[in-house]
């Protein structure tokens, strides 16, 4: 490789930072830049899920994510005094089986940090105002604190630049979808007199919701809906007293709130791109998808369009694969995309009803189905992210005699993360395939495609072959003798 600058991260938030630390630990030049003086100070998303933290753990990050959070064992419906359903976390198919609740700001400190050990500086108060692609090249014009502009030609440009991206304007893709007619009040406060701080507590009041989730300590996220919005525009941010007196009517009662460190009300916008980049322009996270809070989903996607795109993006940029590896980013993000966005807009749905009938019906429902352990599981394995899959990727293969196997993931399924003491898989500075089966087999086929196939490792079925993403999927399944399968997936990648 050489030392030129192969791609421009425009947008230094969660998602392009984790851009950059993957794409710089695969031994990628990249620059990162950022319009923004600083970081955020606030802790907007609160919650990072099982399937974010074992792709964090390739990095070799979990431990200072799990120093600076809280873990969050699960989540109470209530009507005021009286319980309605619970949810717990605690199943959840994953070494990480809780919510890690640490605000955005920490998962940013700890981000950038990492980054800057890595060797890379975002470059900050610089301004991606413009690009073009011309002869194979993306040429992105930035504008820098001293008011010069400057003109970076790079391979490609990916667009981590938030929900009113700059180069999702530029490529002139609409952001389709619409702003949700209520307004809702949002306070981040110190709490006393909540019984079960530890779990994330939902009321469903007639009135509207209230939910109250721990940060740290003391610390709480009060959120509440503040019913249809009016035609003025945008809502004046809550004062404590007004969160408080939310706090009074809607909850159990005895919760005192104090010490605001962020008190703003928000509108609930949901809306996404259809495809996810185009030539050689990407766009990820808040760029690409907006969408309500419910579930704290939106950065946990977007953090994880970033795993998906980097390992392609360096395999190709290492010249070990052919280009059109990346045409699969768009269609296996913007199918996540469409179901995190649906489920956010059911469960926010479900929160604002007003109509006592409709409420009424929701709290049996919910009071019957969620005391199935069976659906319980199912929410929380939904949440945690751990059930996603590429299903109909053009990169998940199942070869033929494949699909009669049983047992094990299937192609495009999550491979299961194995022992937290062993080093996940796409893990280190070289991107590659992971191949699972007898050792015989695997060693040969590792040792005919060194560029591809960077471990190997035995499965806990002898009758299958898996081939493993470096982002923890598995791109093909195949008998265990049927090393022509093997073959002709590699081949269909290689550069
Ligand atoms: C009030 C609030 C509460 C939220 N609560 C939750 C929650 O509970 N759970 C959850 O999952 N999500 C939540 N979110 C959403 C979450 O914050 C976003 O999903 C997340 O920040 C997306 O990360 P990102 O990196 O894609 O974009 P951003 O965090 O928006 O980062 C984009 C970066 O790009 C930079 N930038 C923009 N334009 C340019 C340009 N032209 N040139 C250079 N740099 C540029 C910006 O300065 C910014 O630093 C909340 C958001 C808000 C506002």
């Amino acid at each position: 490789m050489t030392d030129d600058t192969r791609i421009l991260i425009s947008g230094a938030g969660p998602v392009g930072l984790t851009m950059a630390i993957e794409l710089t630990r695969y031994g990628v030049p990249i620059r990162i830049v950022d319009k923004a003086a600083s970081r955020t100070d606030k802790s907007k998303a609160l919650v990072i899920w099982s399937r974010t933290l074992e792709l964090l753990d390739r990095a070799g990050l979990v431990r200072q994510f799990l120093d600076a959070g809280q873990t969050c064992h699960g989540t109470q419906f209530s009507n005021g005094p009286e319980t309605i359903a619970r949810v717990s976390f605690d199943s959840i198919d994953s070494p990480y089986p809780f919510a890690l609740m640490i605000p955005q700001s920490e998962t940013e400190r700890i981000l950038e940090t990492h980054l800057k050990e890595l060797g890379v500086a975002v470059e900050r108060q610089v301004e991606l105002t413009g690009f073009a692609e011309r002869d194979g090249r993306v040429l992105s014009t930035i504008l820098r604190p001293d008011d010069q502009n400057e003109v970076i030609e790079t391979q490609w440009l990916v667009g981590c630049d938030g929900a009113h991206s700059a180069v999702r304007h530029g490529l002139g893709m609409s952001f389709e979808g619409s702003t949700q007619p209520s307004d809702w009040a949002l306070a981040d406060v110190e709490i006393t007199g909540l019984k079960d701080p530890d779990r994330i507590a939902i009321f469903w009041h007639s009135d509207g919701i209230l939910a109250v989730f721990p940060i740290s300590d003391k610390r709480f996220r009060v959120i509440a809906d503040l019913g249809p919005a009016g035609d003025d525009g945008h809502h004046a941010d809550p004062t404590l007293d007004d969160v408080q007196a939310l706090v009074d009517r809607r909850g159990p009662g005895g919760i005192v709130l104090s010490n605001p460190i962020w008190l703003a009300a928000f509108r609930i916008n949901e809306r996404k791109v259809r495809d996810y980049g185009r030539g050689r322009v990407f766009l990820a996270g808040d760029a690409a998808h907006i969408h309500s809070p419910a579930g704290g989903q939106g950065m946990n996607t977007g953090m994880q369009d970033a795993f998906n795109l980097s390992w392609k993006l360096a395999m190709v940029a290492r010249g070990t694969c052919k280009p059109s590896l990346l045409e699969s980013y768009s269609p296996e993000r913007s199918a996540v995309g469409d179901v995190v966005l649906r489920n956010a807009s059911r469960m926010t749905d479900a929160a604002v009803l007003r109509n006592p009938i409709a409420q009424a019906i929701r709290n049996k429902i919910a009071h019957f189905a969620l005391d199935i352990p069976q659906v319980q599981h199912r929410i929380a394995q939904t949440l945690a992210e751990v059930e996603i899959a590429y299903l109909k990727s053009p990169l998940s293969v199942s070869a033929p005699g494949a699909e009669s196997i049983k047992g094990g993931p299937a192609a495009g399924e999550r491979w299961p993360p194995i022992k937290a003491d062993v080093a996940p898989v796409g893990s280190g500075s070289v991107p590659g395939f992971t191949l699972v089966g007898e050792a015989s087999v695997t060693e040969s086929l590792a040792r005919q495609f060194p560029a591809l196939v960077v471990g190997t490792g035995t499965g806990p079925f002898e009758d299958v072959l898996w081939l493993v993403r470096p982002d923890g999927y598995v791109g093909l399944t195949a008998r265990s003798d049927d090393v022509q399968a093997v073959r002709a997936y590699l081949e269909g990648v290689a550069m």
